[in-house]
C-alpha cells in the first residue's frame, strides 16, 4: 500500500501542486508514494494542471491506517477527520505550526516562505534531483498564486529565487502575465453557487475555544462581485449559525488595488476594529494593504481571542 501525500481541505493550487511535486520527488528517491487531495480541484488548479498537462490527484477523504505526508497544513481542523488514525511520516509546509502531533520522529520541512512549492523545489535541489518541466510549471503557478504574483506580505526572496529557476526550467518567462491569466480564472464567479464561492478558499480556526471561519476570494477587480455581495453577506451569516461559530469573515481581496474588503458575520463586530484599527460599517470594512489571511488577518484575530 503506497504512502499518500495531500494538502488541506478545500484544496488550493499549492495544496494540489505541492502534493504532486512531493510525490514525484519521493518516488525518485525510492518511495512508493502517490499524491491525493481532500476535495475536488478548484477552477484555478484545473487551469494550472491543464496548462502543463499534469493529471489531478485522486480525491481521498479517509486515511486511517495509512502512511502519509502532509503538505500546506499542519492543523487537525484542516486535515481529514481520521488523521489521528494515520501514520504521519512528514510535513512540508509554510504556515505556523499547527496542532498535529506524531508518535515517532518525522521528516519536517516548515519554512517561513510564501508557498509550500518553494520548499518542495528547494528539496529537489537538496536531494540533487532534477525538476521535470511540467512539475516546474505547476510549482511556479502555485508560488505565483500563494504570493499573489509576489505582492503578498508572505512573499520572500526565496520564493522569487525559486520562481526564477522554475521559469527557466518550464520556459514561462512573463510571470506577471502568467499570474494575471491565472487570477482571471480564479476571479470568475459567474454560474458558481454562493456557498461554493464562500468555500472556494475557506478555513476554520479554533481561537482559544472560539470557532472562527475565514474565507477569501482573490479578485482582479472588486466590481466582479458587486451583484452578489449581498448574497455573500447573507451566506456567511448563515454559515456562522450552521457552524455555531463566533465569527465568519470573507475577505474580498483586490489584487490590483492591493487591499481587502472584509465581510463580517460576528457575535462581536467590535473585534474587527480592535484587530485592524478601522471601524466597520454595515458589516464590512476596507482594509488597505491587507492581502494575506495567514499573515495579516489570522494572527491579529488570534491575539484578540487569547
Ligand atoms: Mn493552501
Ligand atoms: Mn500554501
Amino acid at each position: 500500500m503506497s504512502t499518500l501525500v495531500f494538502g488541506h481541505k478545500n484544496p488550493d493550487t499549492d495544496s494540489v501542486c505541492a502534493a504532486i511535486a512531493l510525490a514525484d520527488l519521493k518516488k525518485k528517491l525510492g518511495e512508493d508514494i502517490a499524491p491525493a487531495m481532500q476535495g475536488e480541484l478548484n477552477p484555478e488548479s484545473t487551469f494550472v494542471l491543464e496548462k502543463f498537462g499534469v493529471a489531478g490527484p485522486d480525491v481521498v477523504t479517509s486515511f486511517a491506517g495509512k502512511d502519509v505526508y502532509l503538505v500546506d497544513h499542519s492543523d487537525l481542523a484542516q486535515g481529514p477527520d481520521d488523521l489521528d488514525k494515520a501514520n504521519i511520516l512528514g510535513i512540508v509546509d509554510h504556515h505556523k505550526l499547527g496542532d498535529v502531533t506524531t508518535g515517532q520522529p518525522l521528516e519536517c520541512w516548515i519554512w517561513p516562505v510564501g508557498c509550500t512549492c518553494t520548499v518542495v523545489a528547494s528539496m529537489y535541489k537538496y536531494f540533487d534531483v532534477e525538476i521535470p518541466k511540467d512539475i516546474a510549471g505547476i510549482m511556479l503557478c502555485a508560488i505565483l498564486s500563494d504570493t499573489v504574483i509576489f505582492k503578498s506580505a508572505t512573499c520572500t526572496d526565496s520564493d522569487k529565487k525559486v520562481c526564477a529557476r522554475l521559469s527557466e526550467i518550464c520556459g514561462e518567462n512573463d510571470l506577471e502575465a502568467l499570474g494575471i491569466e491565472m487570477f482571471k480564472v480564479k476571479s470568475a464567479v459567474e454560474g458558481t453557487p454562493i456557498r461554493d464561492l464562500v468555500f472556494r478558499d475557506y478555513k476554520d480556526f479554533n481561537m482559544s475555544g472560539k470557532g472562527v471561519g475565514v474565507g477569501q476570494l482573490e479578485l482582479v477587480d472588486l466590481s466582479i462581485v458587486d451583484n452578489i455581495k449581498e448574497d455573500l453577506e447573507k451566506d456567511i451569516q448563515a454559515l456562522k449559525e450552521e457552524k455555531g461559530h463566533h465569527s465568519v469573515f470573507l475577505m474580498l481581496t483586490d489584487i490590483m488595488k492591493e487591499g481587502t474588503q472584509l465581510l463580517i458575520a460576528s457575535d462581536d463586530e467590535s473585534i474587527v476594529e480592535k484587530a485592524f484599527g478601522v471601524a466597520p460599517a454595515d458589516k464590512k470594512v476596507w482594509l488597505p494593504g491587507i492581502m494575506s489571511r495567514k499573515k495579516q488577518i489570522v494572527p491579529d484575530l488570534e491575539k484578540l481571542f487569547s
